[in-house]
């Protein structure tokens, strides 16, 4: 067997192994959540139009010069724009057009006064009561971004913020990297549906939900498939079955040295190739990923912290390559201790932190969730990600400022 990885190896390992799927085409809003494939351009200027930014007349600036409240210019009204309805005429000096924001401005005025800088709107005359500069209340054509250029470029991914500019550029469809199809499956004889009480030695099968609820978090709609036996024969025919016809099989349970534990002989069977079976951490030391010619297995240990953790730290790299993403991981987030914290053992621990619930500025600070070890999911549903024990020493003084893994990415 080869020798421990550490996570940073396994992360890289399992992002190398994975390329980006294939580009699909979608509607822009089913396109949320997804990376997108190529650069978009936008065919018209943003604002299209030198754009009126306030209700009130379009003047000429220098008419304004010297206008107060108490000493107004008064200009002959000469038409409207209003959004949609674009004034025809021209503004000539010693006359103003009435403007609504989001209108054209009209041709031959620089400039908008607001209309609570005048005495009201009125169909023949403006009263003018402040000097305005040339450019004021308006927005230029192309200001924001000019015909022809990238609008959100590839490998952006696609949030509500993405969406306006997209459909402005006259996206309504878009090339986005297609989530990988994945399957997800517990082993284990003890293992019953979480429906039913469990009997003597039974335990409720959790992990295949919270996986699938964890791929939900990235886009994916994992299908989760019934327990297997800790059976060889039973274990073949559903593996094989699964290699088939996911790109992504993730399994849990029976990756360990114990005699029922046959989950990593079966898969060499099938023709998986094993790329590592162990990892320098707590928990998931014996955490397996495996390539085939059709796809990728992740074989979890079945302990729940451990399925987390592993799918979270270990994992996540090569499903974030597949939908297209450019890092393997989402921005490091990093955490001050507010407890003395104490690595069990000699691994690099992911130990379950809770999040002080009013942050304050700088670093959040994270707090003890009283975990047992890795089958301790009470605890961990007191956390809302790991904190990263890594290094010489055993012991995490309180202000210890260490990485932090999320359980769900934002
Ligand atoms: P294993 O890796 O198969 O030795 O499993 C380790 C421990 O994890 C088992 O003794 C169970 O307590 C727990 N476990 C295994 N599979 C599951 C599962 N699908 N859901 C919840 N707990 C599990
Ligand atoms: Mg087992």
């Amino acid at each position: 067997m080869s020798a421990d990885k550490t996570l940073a190896e396994a992360q890289s390992i399992v992002w190398d192994a994975f390329a980006p799927g294939p580009v699909v085409r979608r509607r822009v809003h089913a396109a949320m959540g997804l990376v997108l494939a190529q650069d978009v351009l936008t065919d018209i200027a943003f604002p299209p139009y030198d754009r009126v930014a306030m209700d009130g007349y379009a003047v000429k600036a220098t008419d304004t010069i010297g206008a107060t409240a108490d000493s107004p210019v008064v200009l002959t009204v000469v038409g409207a724009s209003v959004a949609g309805a674009p004034f025809d005429g021209q503004v000539q000096p010693g006359t103003a057009a009435k403007v609504m924001t989001g209108s054209v401005l009209p041709p031959g005025a620089d400039a908008v006064v607001k209309v609570e800088d005048t005495g009201g709107y009125s169909n023949e005359s403006a009263s003018i009561h402040s000097t305005v500069v040339a450019g004021q209340h308006i927005a230029a054509t192309g200001e924001d971004l000019a015909a022809g250029s990238i609008v959100v470029p590839a490998g952006t991914h696609l949030g509500v913020q993405h969406v306006h500019a997209l459909l402005s550029a006259g996206a309504d469809h878009v090339q986005v990297y297609a989530p990988p199809s994945v399957t997800v499956f517990a082993t284990g004889d003890e293992l019953v549906s979480p429906a039913s009480v469990p009997g003597p030695g039974q335990i409720r099968e959790s992990n295949s939900g919270a996986a699938a609820a964890w791929l939900a978090s990235l886009g994916i709609d994992a299908v989760v498939q019934p327990a297997v036996v800790d059976d060889p024969i039973v274990m073949r025919s559903a593996f094989e079955r699964a290699l088939r016809d996911f790109d992504v099989v993730i399994l849990s349970g029976g990756v360990s040295m114990g005699e029922k534990d046959h989950v990593k002989p079966v898969l060499r069977e099938l023709g998986v190739d094993l790329v590592f079976e162990s990892l320098q951490l707590r928990p998931g030391h014996p955490t397996t990923f495996g390539v085939h010619d059709r796809g990728w297995v992740f074989a979890l240990p079945g302990n729940p912290v451990a399925v987390v953790a592993t799918l979270v730290a270990v994992f996540a790299p090569g499903i974030r390559r597949r939908m297209g993403h450019l890092t393997a991981m989402p921005a490091a987030r990093y955490v001050e201790l507010g407890f003395d914290a104490r690595r069990r053992g000699s691994r690099p621990q992911l130990l379950p932190v809770s999040l002080e619930s009013a942050p304050r500025p700088g670093l959040s600070r994270a707090f003890d969730t009283r975990h047992h070890g890795s089958g301790d999911f009470v605890s961990l549903a007191r956390a809302q990600g790991f904190a990263w024990l890594d290094g010489a020493e055993a012991t995490f003084p309180a202000g210890t400022v260490v990485r932090f893994y999320p359980v769900a990415d934002s």
